[in-house]
Parts: structure tokens; C-alpha cells; sequence
């Protein structure tokens, strides 16, 4: 079965075939983040995928993990490429380093999970909450409704931590 959706008026789908994210993409409708997680070395792996990328098994289970980490690194666009987003501009692209397996199985490594930064609600940040985020932000997830069987994961300003100055670009 495949899933065909629209946000904010760009078409969405995951083929039939793309089983992993078919699977990923249900838990995140159902506001359950969940990755794979590897039977034989005990790693997670992100994003979903066939194998594991440490030991090449494709045997996996799908297991809760919290949607809590730090912002890595993040793009700030202010030139909208999609129409849709130009109304959010700016707008960030988070790459968050989730608390979850941080610098296993070296410790340069984190499970990195991409999303919008997004109010608690789920909607793109206005741009009072994006200036206030950058590089070491404590980040919750949050997910955004787009369709049946099909939710984005997002992040919002973990509200409940405690916050370190954030590091941003130098600004015009
Ligand atoms: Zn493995």
C-alpha cells in the first residue's frame, strides 16, 4: 500500500515498495517515534533503511526511542526554493543529534534526524521562535499531520530544558 498526501499543497508519497518507510512514516501518525533497531550488533540506525549500516544485516525491529536531542548544525532560508514555504520565510532546517545512542558507535556519531523547526503545535516556527535557535538548542520532537498513515517528525524548543547560549551565524 502506498501513501499519497499533500502539505501545504506539495504532493507527498512513499511508493508501495519502500516498505521501511511506509513502516517509519505509520509510527510517526501515530505520534510514536520509532527506529530500527539492529538484532545482531544492537545499533540504531537512521533513517530507515534495509540494512544495518555497522554490520549489513537486514534483520531489524522497530523500537520507541524519546525524541529529545541537541541541534547539530541547522540552514537558515530566508529564499524560499518551494512556493509553499515562502510564507514561513525564514525558516530553519534542523539536524538534530538525538540523546539516544550520542557517540556510539564512535564519538563523532549520533543518530541525526533532519526536521523543520516547528511551534509545539506543529506548524513552521514563526520568526521570533527561529532567532532564538541554533547550534546546541535543546530540541523536543513534535509532529506535524499531513495525512493518514503519514506525519512528519519536527522540532520544537524543549521548553522544560535547560537552554545554552546558541551558537548562530554571524548575522547581516
Ligand atoms: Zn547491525
Amino acid at each position: 500500500m502506498s501513501i499519497k498526501a499533500e502539505y501545504l499543497g506539495m504532493p507527498l508519497s512513499i511508493d508501495a515498495l519502500d516498505g521501511e518507510n511506509l513502516a517509519y512514516f505509520q509510527h510517526c501518525a501515530a505520534h510514536d517515534f520509532r527506529l530500527q533497531l539492529c538484532p545482531v550488533c544492537n545499533l540504531l540506525r537512521y533513517p530507515p533503511t534495509t540494512a544495518c549500516p555497522w554490520c549489513m544485516r537486514a534483520e531489524a525491529s522497530w523500537v520507541p526511542v524519546e525524541g529529545k536531542g541537541t541541534v547539530h548544525s541547522y540552514t537558515e532560508v530566508h529564499h524560499a526554493i518551494q512556493p509553499a514555504f515562502k510564507a514561513f520565510t525564514p525558516y530553519l532546517v534542523l539536524l538534530v543529534d538525538l540523546d539516544r545512542q550520542k557517540g556510539v558507535p564512535s564519538e563523532q556519531e549520533a543518530l541525526r534526524v533532519v526536521g523543520n523547526l516547528t511551534t509545539p503545535a506543529g506548524t513552521l516556527a514563526p520568526p521570533d521562535m527561529v532567532q532564538r535557535v541554533g547550534i546546541g538548542t535543546r530540541v523536543r520532537m513534535v509532529f506535524s499531520d499531513v495525512a493518514a498513515g503519514l506525519a512528519l517528525p519536527q522540532w520544537t524548543i524543549d521548553e522544560d530544558a535547560e537552554q545554552p547560549p546558541p551558537w548562530r551565524y554571524p548575522q547581516e
